[in-house]
């Protein structure tokens, strides 16, 4: 499955907001640094009305969305590289995950501790963005001893390694992420092998107080500014009023939510927010027993999309029988859709699309 770190300096809500997405009180949310020790591993449901639609179409008895894992990293601080805090565990748990959510702490209050005594998200991205940046000099120059070593040898993967590994050393010595270098398709796969942490996504989390969760503040407009100068993406949320509503039923949340000028949940912004920046996309598999979402990258093949649901699916994959989205909810389900002629049988070669329904035909 596909991973988001949540990380962010000590006190700026990570674990309020982790609670929320996960609806438990497994990560304490507390008033000092180095509350959340242990990653704390939660899964959410992608919130997608399409599976809604197509389960009314299809009366299904159960609705099963598809899943994202969201880690709930330990807090960082300045000197982590150097192995401050709980620095090393932090950064080992970063070159797990798919992604990074990061929080910054774009609200005021004088009763939680900032660790650097000022509030100034830009400057609490700088600082995490440093520490992952030193990280991965230092993996870098550790491994480019033993490259040397290898191409001398005459190893020809060495040869590319090490040409990859000091491209992103130019980069990171020069104070950027390594995620600006434009890596050439035939070097894609060697470079994600490095598994640096600066080349992962990232999406900031704004974290305001709660009366500026509609509009933000000014705080989380100059975050949006450095995302898009960046070229990340940045969402704007109050973790307080999400743990709210995460403790709230479905109803009573809604009227919560136009209360406070929401048209939508921020964890379901946050959540497909998370979605884009993997580019990741949704299939679905519909009928009367169950309609069931099922996430795949974008550019997967039929044969790995079925996969996904099992192994065997993969190995034994036969063809995809598959409705458009559109297609199946214009023409009333399965069975109209067929008799339009709208039912494509699919084969290997066949890169799904988000939205698809399927059907697939395997050898056991
Ligand atoms: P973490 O260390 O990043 O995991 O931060 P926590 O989630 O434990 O939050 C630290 C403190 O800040 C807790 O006392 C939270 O209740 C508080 N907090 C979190 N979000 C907000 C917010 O939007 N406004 C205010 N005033 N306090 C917040």
């Amino acid at each position: 499955g596909f991973k988001m770190g949540i990380v962010g300096l000590p006190n700026v809500g990570k674990s309020t907001l982790f609670n929320a997405l996960t609806r438990t009180a497994a990560a304490q949310a507390a008033n000092f640094p180095f509350c959340t020790i242990e990653p704390n591993v939660g899964e959410v449901a992608v919130p997608d009305a399409r599976l809604d639609q197509l389960a009314a179409i299809a009366q299904s008895k159960q609705i099963i969305p598809t899943r994202m894992t969201f880690v709930d990293i330990a807090g960082l601080v300045k000197g982590a590289s150097k192995g401050e805090g709980l620095g090393n565990q932090f950064l080992a748990n970063i070159r797990e995950v798919d992604a990074i959510a990061h929080v910054l702490r774009c609200f005021e209050d004088g009763d939680v501790t900032h660790v650097e005594g000022r509030v100034d998200p830009v400057a609490d991205a700088e600082t995490i963005e440093t520490e992952l940046m030193l990280a991965d000099i230092e993996s870098i120059e550790k491994r480019l001893q033993n490259i040397v070593r290898k191409v001398r040898g005459g190893d020809k993967e060495a040869v590319q390694q090490e040409r990859l590994m000091r491209m992103a050393l130019a980069v990171l010595e020069d104070g950027r992420p390594a995620r600006v270098v434009d890596v050439d398709a035939e070097d894609l796969k060697a470079w994600r092998m490095l598994q640096l942490l600066t080349t992962k996504p990232v999406l900031y989390v704004c974290n305001v107080g709660e009366g500026d969760a509609a509009e933000g503040n000014d705080l989380s407009a100059k975050v949006a500014q450095m995302a898009a100068a960046q070229g990340n993406a940045h969402v704007i949320i109050s973790a307080q009023i999400e743990e709210e509503i995460s403790q709230l039923e479905p109803e009573e949340a809604q009227m919560f939510l136009e209360e406070m000028g929401l048209s939508e949940a921020g964890l379901d912004r946050l959540i497909r927010a998370g979605y884009e920046l993997l580019h990741l996309e949704t299939y679905f598999t519909v009928g009367p027993k169950e309609a069931r979402a099922w996430t795949i990258a974008s550019g997967t093949t039929a044969p790995k999309a079925a996969g996904v649901i099992h192994g065997d699916f993969e190995k034994g994959f036969i063809r995809a029988e598959t409705i458009a989205f559109d297609d199946f909810v214009t023409l009333g389900g399965e069975g109209p859709a067929k008799e339009a002629g709208k039912m494509r049988a699919e084969g290997k070669g066949y890169v799904v699309k988000d939205g698809d329904v399927l059907h697939f035909l395997f050898n056991t």
